[in-house]
């Protein structure tokens, strides 16, 4: 189970991040990600956090466009 899995599962997916991140995606665009699943505007690549996770933006994860 991926992190957008988990967080939908626990339902916190639209929850804030203590810190927003800033991501830099794969199509070479920056975009904010304030809350534990986030898409890109631009590419539709989806992102997603854990709790655990959400103090470092190592541990953010894409896990597919438009999952
Ligand atoms: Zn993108």
């Amino acid at each position: 189970m991926n992190a957008v899995d988990k967080v939908r599962r626990k339902g916190i997916s639209t929850n804030t991040l203590p810190t927003p991140f800033e991501i830099m995606c794969e199509c070479d665009s920056v975009f904010t990600m304030s809350t534990h699943e986030a898409k890109c505007p631009t590419c539709d690549l989806v992102y997603g956090v854990t709790p655990c996770g959400a103090h470092s933006v190592e541990n953010v994860v894409a896990v597919g466009y438009n999952y």
